[in-house]
């Protein structure tokens, strides 16, 4: 690898680690419906970097990730993936990027965005799913992730708060840089600490509008509540596929809650129709307990 990324290389991954998207959360006051200030929002990349450095960076965070992680080449699953993907982002909160999906060969339960429109899932979330509707809920977790800016956010949050001269205004000078300017800007964000894993609130946000993605494809919304559950399970049972990080995290169940209040109360119904299943769901399923990492343990690396 060039020398230049050798210094922040690792940390990316560390700053990726940090920004795992299925962490619980914890209502802070259950009196409040936790959804209610994400109602009407609307986004843009006003304030951040413009759509077109967004996209170079997610560009060059993806190479990063390539020399890091065994990405799945099987065209079938990723066809899948991609398609599947496609669909949610054509009807999110963002649907005017161009959305790139990939699958990470990896045991551990995770899937995460970037910046500009990247999204990755790994085999062992693909594993536990067990029908396509709460697929695509984790898929449309992330896009939201992507539509409301959390990584934007958390890259702009680092230059206001570090004392790195160098990093200040980034944003608002990047316009016109090269994709290696950036990628060396980016480094140094990274190296700096700067991109933190996201917010409850964020996370919350990803979730209620994951589940509006959802509902809008057509998806059986009980999908979302039942990956929760999974998720809640899993770390009952065998945390040690929900990886260090997640596992500091609060339990899904209270994801699970939020749901089904949303459901409840805006979507009544949506979790009795709509699609649960493909005959290609199922097909894709038996490919992925085929995949290496079926046969590993969970961890970045084997
Ligand atoms: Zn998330």
């Amino acid at each position: 690898m060039p020398a230049r990324f050798s210094t922040w290389q690792r940390n990316f991954l560390i700053a990726l680690l940090g920004a795992l998207c299925f962490t619980a959360l914890a209502a802070e006051n259950p009196a409040e419906n936790p959804y209610d200030k994400f109602r009407n929002r609307s986004y843009s990349n006003r304030g951040y970097l413009s759509e077109e450095d967004e996209a170079r960076l997610g560009a060059e965070v993806h190479e990063q990730l390539r020399k890091q992680q065994r990405f799945v080449a099987d065209t079938a699953l990723n066809s899948y993936i991609d398609n599947l993907g496609q669909r949610l982002a054509s009807r999110s909160a963002r649907p005017n990027i161009r959305y790139h999906f990939f699958v990470i060969d990896d045991k551990s339960i995770n899937a995460f965005a970037t910046l500009g429109g990247y999204v990755y899932i790994h085999t062992g979330l693909l594993a536990a799913t067990q029908s396509e509707a709460q697929l695509a809920s984790v898929l449309g977790h992330e896009i939201s992730h992507i539509a409301a800016r959390h990584g934007l956010e958390n890259v702009k949050r680092a230059q206001k708060y570090s004392l790195i001269a160098g990093l200040i205004g980034v944003a608002a000078g990047a316009a016109g840089r090269t994709a290696g300017n950036i990628g060396e800007l980016a480094g140094g964000l990274i190296a700096g600490g700067a991109l933190m894993k996201h917010s409850r609130d964020a996370e919350r946000e990803a979730d209620y509008l994951g589940l509006y993605d959802l509902q809008r494809v057509g998806y059986n919304t009980g999908g979302m509540v039942e990956m929760f559950e999974i998720l809640n399970r899993v770390g009952g049972s065998n945390p040690d596929l929900l990886g260090p990080i997640l596992r500091s995290h609060p339990p899904a169940s209270e994801r699970a809650v939020n749901t089904r209040n949303e459901i409840a109360g805006y979507l009544p119904g949506s979790d009795r129709g709509g699609n649960n299943n493909s005959q290609e769901f199922q097909r894709i399923k038996a490919r992925v307990g085929d995949l290496p990492s079926a046969r590993r343990r969970p961890g970045l690396r084997p």
